[in-house]
């Protein structure tokens, strides 16, 4: 049974909240008000256009006041789920099914947004810094909200977010966890502390704040990598180097790359654990320092010479796996490592590691379960759905941003927040989070898959009867209609 609402309220029934909302407020959420007794979207849908000029580039974007009727037949017109609105519950039609004409084919666009209970971001910063260890809760606001997941090559990741923290704690935890996310999405700085680590300042594609340090460089690989890779570079100027890492630390006279120029050994002694010749593990403890680990003097790893094979006079060179830190040393007649100027030559190469680090970002990636309820706005068969995914008849985008489809069962979905429109996630008290989604298909592939079929509209209907925000097409994103998709 349908809810009345109280004398001069509508009712929002675009999620189970329901709120009731007077006459020029908003429901909780600010997504949707009451305006002239109407319930209506805050926000404008986002309309994609985009005008191929002669060289490829976009030249220009359809303007909503610019439109003066005309049809726009075969035109590159995308309607996305941000600002489309909810339906609850999903067996009603999703807000936006758009035919549209592509190179002879009828298509057909399904837009919504959708209401994310399960859902999470996946993040990958770039940089050596230790943040905490693996499975350490990721705290936000002094709420739990995330973990700290597996180590990614030059990258520490985190997985922030989810159903557990929206729904399996306090109150307060899921929604603190809610905000964090929704920013997160929006590409707003987020800040979060590792239980037993450090302070990070995340934001999408920008670079990590560590504990008040922004993160310049992403490494150039770990240090058995770096000594692979610039081994010959050293050559006829060092004697040894040791390019200390938290994970591989990599002497070159020791390793396949330093025997491979016929470098003799230096004799030289470090901590750790071998793995194999030229590759220590566990030189220091993890830490904010060198290479990743806990030490800022570098010759707090040195135990010692082996007299036989050190030689009084051998250049050294000690450094990082991002070039920011080094240190030079001779080898004194008693077999002390004396610091000593680093010649050009040396120096060169140092800045070359530099030179070869990618700058550290941070990325967000949403991951999103919409094989749920979701799919009854786009079918009265949802599992067809599903499978019409897995078959590629059907493709799905975030925002018209191109999404991968995890493999197995459900649509689980992930996306690269910097490739979708500002502002595309919003959140409900239940607590979720909104994301737009949309589903784009042959409009025969629809019909088949048991598609709302009389709920199809044209895009000249939606420019003439809703409020439509037109913004530019990115043009690193494939378009999500045709052939070129
Ligand atoms: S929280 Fe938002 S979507 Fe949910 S009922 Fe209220 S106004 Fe509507």
């Amino acid at each position: 049974m349908s809810e009345t609402p109280a004398p001069g309220k509508v009712i929002c029934d675009a999620c189970p909240v329901l709120c009731q909302i007077s006459e020029g407020r908003t429901g909780a959420c600010d997504r949707w008000g009451n305006f002239g007794g109407k319930l209506t979207r805050v926000d404008p849908v986002v309309l994609f256009r985009k005008v191929v000029g002669e060289s490829g580039q976009v030249t220009e974007f359809l303007e909503q006041k610019d439109w003066d009727g005309t049809p726009i037949s075969d035109a590159p017109v995308f309607v996305s789920g941000v600002g489309s609105g909810t339906t609850y519950p999903d067996y009603k039609p999703a807000p936006f099914i758009v035919g549209s004409r592509h190179e002879g084919v009828d298509m057909v666009t399904v837009v919504t947004e959708g209401i994310f209970s399960y859902c999470s971001f996946k993040i990958k910063i770039d940089t050596d810094r230790w943040l905490g260890p693996e499975q350490a809760t990721v705290r936000c606001k002094g709420e739990a909200a995330g973990h700290v997941t597996t180590i990614e090559y030059g990258s520490q990741m985190l997985s922030l977010g989810g159903v557990h923290h929206l729904t399996g704690g306090s109150k307060r935890e899921g929604r603190v966890t809610c905000d964090m996310m929704m920013d997160l999405g929006n590409k707003k700085p987020v800040e979060v502390e590792v239980e037993g680590g450090a302070h990070v300042v995340i934001q999408a594609g920008k670079a990590p704040i560590v504990n008040g340090v922004e993160e310049q460089r992403m490494r150039v690989g770990c240090g058995s990598a770096t000594i692979g890779i610039f081994a010959k570079q050293w050559h006829g100027h060092v004697d040894e180097v040791v390019v200390v890492d938290d994970h591989i630390t990599g002497i070159l006279t020791e390793h396949q790359a330093g025997r491979f120029l016929a470098m003799p050994p230096s004799g030289i002694r470090i901590k750790g654990r071998k793995s194999t010749p030229g590759r220590y593990f566990q030189v220091a403890n993890p830490g904010t320092g060198w290479g990743g680990t806990d030490i800022t003097d570098p010759l707090t790893i040195v135990t010692g010479f082996e007299p036989k094979l050190a030689r009084p006079g051998s250049r050294i060179l000690m450094v990082s796996t991002t070039g920011e830190d080094s240190a030079y040393f001779i080898l004194d007649d008693k077999l002390r490592m004396t610091p000593a100027e680093m010649p050009d030559a040396v120096r060169k190469v140092v800045e070359r590691i530099g030179e070869n680090c990618e700058p550290a970002l941070c990325t967000v990636l949403f991951l999103a379960g919409a094989g749920g309820s979701l799919r009854a706005g786009v079918t009265e068969n949802p599992v067809r759905l599903t499978r019409s995914i897995k078959d590629l008849l059907t493709k799905v985008t975030c925002g018209g941003a191109p999404v991968y489809v995890w493999p197995g069962g459900g649509i689980t979905v992930m996306v690269d927040v910097t490739r979708m429109p500002d502002n595309s996630f919003g959140w409900v008290p239940t607590p979720a989070i909104v994301a737009p989604i949309e589903f784009t298909m042959r409009l025969s592939d629809y019909a088949t898959l048991g598609g709302h079929m009389d709920r199809v509209r044209t895009v000249e209907d939606v420019l003439k009867s809703e409020r439509v925000r037109v913004v530019g097409w990115d043009g690193l994103n494939p378009w999500p209609v045709g052939r070129e998709a």
